[in-house]
């Protein structure tokens, strides 16, 4: 069985999808990192993230492996790395190179062959997985969003600012709504969740309790 769950930064996907998992005892993928991973690489070349063929070159070279909850960069652990502002933005700029999506869509399509995946990003339920039995699409508004990322960026002792933190992710919806290839939307199938005003474990019940109903 593959669970989808798709939608924009700050929606709550990541944190709903490896509760859900756990839950039902299935794994969970976080392709958002993968496409993170790309982009680190390319920051610590001196290529330019805008030039598509030296991205699809880096993006080659890349070898992504999960290990638990850790994310191998080419036997290097980035996990910690991954998760910085910049490499957000650079991560949807590279996301929209067609070489660095067949590459990391073919792998996504390889870790889910087996079945028993909760799998979250902005495509899995419309480009990598179409066939999955339960898709959801998670959304909430900008300013729910935002608050989200503020506080999680003060847990960590992180610097933000409303405005800056609101359109970081207001820029990022845009070119991950608006790229031609596999732009965020929710698959004609998927259940939409707003979440503005749910808790994390009201989300998870929620599309458990969808899955357990069936
Ligand atoms: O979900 P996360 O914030 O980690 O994703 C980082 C970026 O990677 C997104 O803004 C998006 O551009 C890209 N991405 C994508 N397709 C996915 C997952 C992430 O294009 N399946």
């Amino acid at each position: 069985m593959i669970i989808t769950i798709d939608g924009p930064a700050g929606s709550g996907k990541s944190t709903v999808a490896r509760l859900l998992a756990r839950q039902l005892g299935l794994r969970f993928l976080d392709t958002g990192a993968m496409y993170r991973a790309v982009a680190l690489a390319v920051l610590r070349s001196s290529i330019d993230q805008q030039d598509p063929g030296a991205v699809a070159t880096i993006a080659a070279g890349c070898q992504i492996r999960f290990e638990g909850d850790r994310l191998l960069l080419n036997q290097q652990d980035v996990s910690t790395d991954i998760r910085l502002p910049e490499v957000a933005v650079a991560a949807s700029i590279v996301a929209s190179n067609p070489a660095v999506r067949e590459c990391l869509v073919q792998q996504q399509q390889q870790i889910g062959e087996p079945g028993g995946l909760v799998t979250e990003g902005r495509d899995q339920g419309t480009v990598v997985f179409p066939h999955a039995r339960y898709k959801f699409f998670l959304t909430a508004s900008l300013d729910a969003r935002t608050r989200r990322r503020l506080a999680e960026l003060e847990s960590k002792s992180q610097p933000g600012t409303w405005d800056d933190i609101r359109e970081q992710i207001r820029q990022r919806d845009e070119r991950d709504e608006q790229r031609t290839l596999a732009p965020m939307k929710p698959a004609a199938d998927a259940v939409i969740v707003d979440t503005s005003e749910l808790d994390i474990d009201e989300v998870v019940q929620l599309l458990s309790r969808t899955v357990q109903s069936h």
